[in-house]
């Protein structure tokens, strides 16, 4: 089996929020699609592990918030990588309550909707979750963030061919360096590739790990520059 084909199924990248006893909680979600038209219905997989998933079995009621494009990583990696049994996930996050009573994530949300579930499948690690959409709303016209675009461009693994990606490399055989080494971060899995830096957060390319400053953190977790380690 190679593994690769599975790599070209195409996702986006989605918040679902839910709440339990007055407690919020959502997660990042790229397994999302809508099943039926009449009634509107939408399925998702969750891991049966994480607390979002606990809350929506008991609530029974969920909301997606779609992502734009240019969501930054640091916003992906609050609901990504973070979990809500040690932070609050939506301090300092804009939201409001919907219909249903769920919260909904609005900060870079294109577009949202609020749904309840009508079915579940169990399937090893996840379960997949069928709900009745009973609310969607469009909040902007910006272009939606595919799990592809994520992965390749926000993620760091720039192609090669990437306008940045080439400017950085010369920009390194001009200072007459060699290969300069990449950090993994051990709590997400984020690359730094010094060749591409992390210009969001004020790294330029071309800057070693070394010199990176001590007070930069990974963009997508937030764990600290002493929590990265060389990529072998
Ligand atoms: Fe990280």
């Amino acid at each position: 089996m190679n593994q690769e084909a599975l790599h070209k199924i195409t996702y986006g990248i989605y918040i679902l929020s839910t709440e339990f006893e007055g407690k919020p909680n959502g997660q990042i979600v790229n397994s999302v699609f809508q099943v039926t038209a009449e009634p509107a219905t939408i399925a998702v997989s969750l891991n049966k592990q994480n607390l979002t998933c606990e809350y929506l079995l008991k609530t029974k009621k969920f909301s997606l918030s779609m992502l734009e494009k240019n969501t930054p990583m640091t916003f992906i990696g609050q609901f990504g990588f973070k979990s809500g049994r040690t932070s609050n996930k939506f301090e300092g996050i804009s939201s409001k309550k919907g219909t249903t009573g769920m919260p909904i994530v609005l900060d870079h949300a294109l577009a949202c909707l609020e749904a309840e579930v009508i079915g579940q499948l169990e399937v090893g690690t996840n379960i997949i979750i069928v709900g009745k959409i009973l609310e969607a709303e469009v909040l902007s016209q910006l272009e939606p963030m595919t799990y592809v675009y994520y992965h390749d461009v926000k993620k760091g693994f720039s192609p090669k061919n990437a306008p940045t990606y080439i400017k950085a490399e010369e920009m390194v055989a001009k200072k007459g360096e060699k290969t300069m080494d990449k950090y993994v971060c051990k709590v997400c899995g984020y690359i730094y590739d010094p060749v591409v830096g992390d210009p969001d957060n004020g790294v330029a390319a071309g800057t070693k790990f070394e010199d990176v400053p001590n007070t930069w953190v990974c963009p997508i977790c937030g764990a600290g520059k002493d929590q990265f380690e060389e990529v072998k």
